[in-house]
């Protein structure tokens, strides 16, 4: 099988990294559009850091801070609304995947200004003006993909717009994670581990992604502790950062899996947090594969004996911090139809899927 490897973001990782950057951010033109959440950026020290930047360097600003959780139509056109008044050169994303992925939508709505986001998942448009990503989650790793992904409110799902919008550079600052709460840090964390479980046990999976998913799961490994106790502990900390960018490179080469698929919709309907709602089929969805020899060398390179130390350790992560979810029969049916006729992730299943196995993983979810 022929495979393609493609990383054209660039990455500055390590500490203070973006002030190093006026000469990069200078080269991207004269106005930034910035992207953030209502509080992230700010906390993290992020926007603080960013703003110092383009102040000292005359690149001049607007700020549009108005990106929700799992951003939705409304909250891409409204910063494309202000980046556009202000004639925008490129765009800084700071904040978890959602700026991160409302921003790389902004960026092609500022270069095709006849659009607007809902016609993005129709258009041809591939064009956009440069995006740089900040990420505050470790996480979705949309630092380093070039996926973007939207709520389509309508049809009571998320999918990725099909434009692929890589970052230009992306800052990468470990005591950018540390306002994260211990629920955001789980949820995130295991988004994390799930990119890198589900690129591997992928039919799109190559030597490739299998070499950053094995060097992501070690990383993964050394974070392991922070799921389980409240104990502050930096280095374990950079440790989960560099597993999230190696899960972000890991699916920008084979996309995700029948787990991202049914967790879209937990996410829409039941109000559940992206990484836990993907993480919550993990054990059926492992328990069956058909590579199971890759399985247990997956749970190895994570450092657990056997999977029932696996299971103990989703367990007591998605339950302390998130409690149990039972869903309705009917939910579970219609749940499992809608994924099986949106075949989409379904091709990245090794084996043929039917409706019988969504069925089985909803119900044996955590
Ligand atoms: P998020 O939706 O970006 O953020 C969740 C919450 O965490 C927000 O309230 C945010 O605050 C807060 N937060 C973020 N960083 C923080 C920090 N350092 N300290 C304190 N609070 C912080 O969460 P996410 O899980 O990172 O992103 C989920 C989205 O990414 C979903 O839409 C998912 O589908 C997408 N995703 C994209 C990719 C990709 O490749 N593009 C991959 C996987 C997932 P603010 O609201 O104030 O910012
Ligand atoms: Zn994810």
């Amino acid at each position: 099988m022929l495979t393609r490897i493609n990383i054209p973001t660039k990455i500055v990782f390590g500490d203070q990294a973006l002030k190093g950057q006026a000469e990069a951010l200078k080269e991207l033109g004269k106005t930034a559009l910035i992207v953030t959440g209502k509080h992230a950026a700010q906390e993290s020290g992020a926007l603080q850091d960013l703003v110092a930047v383009l102040e000292e360097n005359n690149i001049e600003y607007v700020h549009f801070d108005g990106v929700i959780p799992n951003p939705d139509y409304a909250c891409v056109d409204a910063g494309a609304v202000l980046g556009r008044d202000m004639q925008a050169d490129f765009v800084v994303a700071i904040g978890g995947g959602s700026p991160l992925d409302a921003a790389k939508a902004m960026a092609v709505l500022l270069a095709y200004i006849d659009l607007e986001a809902r016609d993005l998942f129709e258009a041809e448009a591939q064009a956009h003006v440069p995006v740089v990503c900040i990420p505050t989650t470790a996480g979705t790793g949309s630092e380093v993909t070039p996926y973007a992904i939207l709520t389509k409110t309508e049809e009571q799902t998320k999918g990725s717009i099909p434009q692929r919008i890589w970052p230009i550079f992306s800052v990468i600052d470990p005591k950018y994670f540390k306002s994260m709460n211990r629920p955001l840090l789980v949820t995130t964390g295991l988004d994390a581990m799930m990119h890198l479980l589900e690129s591997s046990l992928s039919s799109k999976s190559n030597f490739y992604s299998d070499d950053l998913v094995r060097l992501g799961l070690q990383h993964f490994a050394k974070s392991k502790e922070l799921f389980q106790t409240k104990r502050e502990d930096d280095t374990a900390l950079e440790h989960l950062v560099i597993a999230s960018m190696y899960g972000g490179m890991a699916i920008a080469h084979t996309g995700t899996s029948l787990p991202h698929a049914l967790g879209y919709r937990l996410t829409i309907r039941n109000d559940e947090p992206h990484g836990v709602a993907t993480a919550r089929t993990v054990l059926p969805w492992m328990r069956y594969h058909p590579w199971q020899d890759k399985v247990r060398e997956l749970l190895e390179e994570m450092g657990f004996a056997d999977f029932e130390a696996f299971e103990q350790f989703m367990r007591s992560s998605v339950e302390t911090y998130f409690g149990k979810l039972d869903l309705a029969e009917s939910r579970i049916q219609s749940d499992a139809r809608e994924v099986y006729q949106d075949k989409g992730k379904l091709r990245n299943h090794p084996e043929e899927v039917d409706e019988e196995l969504l069925k089985k993983l909803l119900h044996e979810m955590i």
